[in-house]
């Protein structure tokens, strides 16, 4: 093919597939044109992850696989802490950090097991927002020092629950959200004779931008506004627990883009707490929130899947602007809480679905028939002259030996492919006008579309680098491929289907090979919603990703990335397509890895019975019925086993193809 140059080197897929924006320290490609994965980030060790895929497959467990790296979930711990760490240096802040992930973001067993494990070192706590996710903090947490931020909705029985849970040396701070709240809070006081930490989330007025910029401002759904948050005070102190109000909390919403919205958010929370110490609050916490981003795409701006600023910068800013706050008050600084959820879980797990085909356009020729009809050889001859022009360099000095090309000096390139491609839609206009009206039968008319599509295919080849009307750049797009790809948006990626989320996609081998084909994928649901079809390019996501054509017997495997918070919990069953494998890696000593725990995906028997069905049922039912159709002589009884053997395989197995 025109174009393919053979000196492609993993070097130009980094390139191509922005992955020194956004996989670093942890995703990169080797020598041999695979993705591999450092999972310490910069402290050494890496799997090559093509090679992990084909272990796990070893071990039959088969695609699509969600791989989770612990170590990198550690990473990530590790990070947060040594940056808040390193700006409580620079800024001789005379306090401390100390962080709560907020369980929503991703509730999965393992996942806050080995959190609440890695985070040990630094004390770091849990954020529950619901009684179920208060269950699993209060459980997992061991640790008198950590934090157990309790959000959301809460009835008398959560808040009776935390308050008890206080005398197992666990340190729940309910956060009052609701006006009402606090009379449940006071209630269940008295009747306990035991209070719990009390915690005040604030309304503030600070503007957010992007998709969760409503969770701020006036009309937020959640938080006290100001005359709420004096009332509030002043009922606790009439109820005698003022001493309990410890922390002030808000939080301006996911994936903050712009870090002047955090500014503004940190110095009006930051006056608010100045002034509840002020009224007689011990205080003693301030709570930012989540919101900390990731940079998607890799473009370091404030666009929707960026960010302006580091995890650093982040830091730096809290620090120094809750600093700047309490010191001119005398007001001794907050130990600062954060509650960073997509910054902690997003890097650590890796979806790895393949490609089970691809769907072109119809653009084969076909072989020259006798006697064919005037519209056809037109489309043939229109597809002769283009592909007797040469391409590229936009100049028309190279012809094809004995089919010279007719041209006048002067002549672009460009404009006699745009010439060509009208020819072409005339005739295949003729073309289709004659099958309308009888006089082209439809292997005729198959083999004018075969041409029509091959002139696209001949004109995009030759387009030449520079300007180009619309219409010629369009036909690359018209001529891409479908990919189908084994696995259900719905399930896995469901927030690029609910909020046009863009997460990094590209093939995890022959990286040292350039990729000829635009592509997108197509999901296994029966939903046209059901693809992927944004990626991350320049500037600006593009609908088609560059992608290898499938080479027979051999597989094609795709990498969807920094996708490990929010995913799994928001994924659903559309079409009955249940959750996917998933395993947890950790690099072990020798170059190697381990694979720590294996959490089977859905049968088709669970995704029936979340349904209602009862799987034995079905099969009861099929079993009468090939009965019958044995009796009736219309089924062989090795037909009916055979039909049996596939039902009850298909009930034990996940729901998606098998290889
Ligand atoms: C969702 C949520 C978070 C987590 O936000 P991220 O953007 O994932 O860091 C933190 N706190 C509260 C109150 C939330 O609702």
């Amino acid at each position: 093919m025109p174009g393919l140059s053979t000196t492609w080197t993993a070097a130009d897929s980094t390139r191509l597939y922005g992955l020194d924006g956004w996989g670093e320290p942890y995703f990169a490609i080797n020598g041999r044109g695979h993705v591999i994965v450092q999972p310490r980030g910069d402290r050494g060790g890496s799997l090559d992850l093509v090679e992990l895929v084909q272990g796990l497959q070893g071990r039959n467990l088969s695609l699509p696989l969600l791989i989770r790296f612990d170590d990198i979930l550690e990473d990530r711990l590790e990070r947060l802490n040594a940056a808040f760490a390193r700006a409580i240096a620079q800024y001789g802040y005379a306090g401390r950090y100390q962080g709560v992930f907020p369980v929503k973001c991703n509730q999965q067993r393992h996942v806050v097991e080995q959190l609440v494990e890695s985070g040990r070192r630094w004390h770091f706590g849990l954020e529950a927002g619901s009684k179920a996710e208060l269950l699993i903090a209060l459980s997992l947490i061991d640790d008198p020092e950590a934090l157990l931020i309790c959000n959301g909705y809460k009835d008398q029985r959560y808040i009776e629950t935390a308050i008890l849970a206080r005398r197992l040396g666990r340190q729940p701070v309910v956060v009052i959200e609701q006006a009402d709240e606090i009379e449940r809070i006071i209630r269940a006081s008295r009747e306990l004779g035991a209070a719990p930490f009390i915690g005040i989330r604030a309304k503030l007025s600070a503007r957010s931008t992007g998709r969760w910029g409503s969770s701020v401002g006036d009309r937020a759904k959640f938080g006290l506004a100001i005359p709420d948050v004096l009332a509030t005070v002043e009922a606790l102190r009439q109820a005698n627990l003022l001493d309990e109000l410890r922390l002030l909390h808000f939080h301006v919403g996911s994936q903050i883009n712009d870090i002047a919205v955090l500014k503004d958010a940190l110095q009006e929370a930051g006056q608010i707490y100045v002034e509840l110490t002020k009224l007689g609050a011990p205080m003693g916490y301030l709570d930012v929130g989540g919101g900390l981003g990731i940079d998607y795409d890799g473009s370091r701006t404030a666009s929707a899947a960026s960010t302006n600023y580091s995890l650093q910068n982040y830091a730096n800013d809290v620090v120094a602007t809750v600093r700047e706050c309490c010191e001119p008050h005398g007001v001794p600084v907050p130990t600062l809480v954060s509650e960073s959820g997509r910054a902690i879980a997003s890097h650590f797990s890796v979806l790895v679905f393949d490609v089970l085909g691809t769907g072109s356009v119809p653009d084969a020729i076909p072989p020259l028939a006798e006697s064919e009809p005037l519209i056809v050889r037109n489309l043939r001859e229109t597809l002769a002259g283009i592909t007797a022009l040469a391409g590229g360099d936009g100049d028309l000095s190279g012809g094809q030996p004995g089919n010279p090309p007719v041209h006048q000096p002067g002549e672009r390139l460009v404009d006699r492919l745009q010439e060509a491609w009208n020819d072409a839609l005339k005739f295949k206009d003729d073309a289709l006008s004659a099958f309308r009206l009888g006089y082209l039968g439809l292997p005729e008319r198959a083999m004018a579309e075969q041409l029509t599509w091959a002139c696209a295919a001949a004109i995009a080849e030759r387009l030449p680098a520079g300007p180009i009307p619309d219409e010629l750049r369009a036909l690359k797009a018209a001529l891409a491929s479908t990919y189908y790809a084994n696995l259900s948006v719905f399930r896995s990626a469901p927030d690029t289907w609910a909020i046009d989320q863009l997460f990094p996609l590209m093939p995890i081998h022959r990286l040292d090979e350039e990729p000829t084909r635009l592509g997108h994928f197509a999901d296994l649901t029966c939903d046209s919603d059901g693809k992927l079809a944004r990626f991350i390019g320049d500037g600006q996501a593009k609908p088609l990703l560059e992608l290898h054509a499938l080479r027979e017997g051999e597989p094609y495997w795709i990498g969807m990335f920094l996708a490990g918070a929010y995913q799994e919990v928001m994924g659903n069953l559309h079409n009955l397509f249940g959750s996917t494998h998933a395993v947890h890696i950790r690099l072990a000593g020798g170059g190697g890895y381990q694979v720590d725990h294996v959490v089977r995906g859905s049968t088709n028997a669970e995704v029936l019975e979340a349904m209602e069905h009862d799987p034995d049922l079905l099969l009861e039912r099929l079993r009468v019925a090939s009965e019958a159709a044995i009796q009736r002589g219309e089924l062989k009884i090795s037909d009916a086993r055979r039909l049996m053997d596939h039902l009850e395989t298909s009930l034990r197995q996940t729901t998606y193809l098998q290889g």
